[in-house]
């Protein structure tokens, strides 16, 4: 939809005559502000692609007829950031793949040879320190979607830690690529779907990665994604 269809179909929807900014910038995807002589609206631009529900229920928070931001709302915003790309603001310099055992550049683009083809295109970095927090449980890797970025922790940099342990975690990641998250009707996050979990069974060491973990009472999924 162009910003001038779009604008005129919001203001038809809500009856109100508004100034209307789309941005590009993930801080503020919805903003609304209701000052005496104008109504303005900031927008991402992903709500130019939104279904008609989602539409409705803008104009209605608009007119402020819905006090809230709807579910509906929230939903559609959740799932459309998965599907945005910002890698190109990713400062490729602050990236660190070499370890003083691991170079994870390299352990990733053999699994992306393994078992894709080589056609995944995710960037990848060490994050934290070598030294073992206090901590009850750890997390051993993230996935940043917007970013396309892998972040592996660096207490996996370590000698103690089998390759199929680190090449396991790093897989869980890539996989947060294949099988995005999402927010269900009901508002509730799926992370790891029968899906994921059915790929992740793939990774040729998953059991004796899985015992390793167990044994070493390590929550790898303390917090992922
Ligand atoms: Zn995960």
């Amino acid at each position: 939809m162009t910003l001038t269809v779009f604008q005129q179909e919001v203001e038809n929807l809500s009856g109100i005559k508004l100034k209307l900014k789309i941005n590009d910038n993930r801080s503020t995807m919805l903003s609304v502000r209701w000052e005496t002589d104008c109504t303005r609206v900031s927008l991402h631009r992903m709500f130019l692609e939104a279904p008609q529900n989602v539409l409705d229920s803008l104009a209605c928070y608009i007119r402020q007829e819905h006090k809230m931001i709807s579910s509906e709302i929230k939903i559609f915003m959740e799932n459309s950031l998965k599907k945005l790309d910002y890698s190109h603001t990713l400062d490729r310099s602050k990236l660190s793949c070499q370890g003083k055992v691991y170079n994870l550049q390299h352990l990733y683009d053999e699994l992306n040879d393994q078992y894709f083809e080589g056609k995944v295109k995710l960037f990848i970095t060490w994050f934290g320190k070598h030294a073992q927090l206090n901590k009850r449980s750890v997390t051993f890797g993230l996935y940043h979607h917007p970013l396309k970025l892998i972040k592996i922790n660096r207490l996996l940099d370590n000698t103690n830690i089998p390759k199929y342990v680190i090449n396991y975690v790093i897989f869980h990641e890539i996989l947060h690529h294949i099988c995005p998250s999402y927010m269900d009707e009901k508002g509730l996050h799926r992370i790891h779907s029968k899906e994921f979990k059915a790929k992740e069974e793939s990774y040729e060491h998953f059991d004796i990665a899985h015992q390793w973990i167990k044994k070493h009472r390590v929550h790898l999924f303390a917090h992922l994604d």
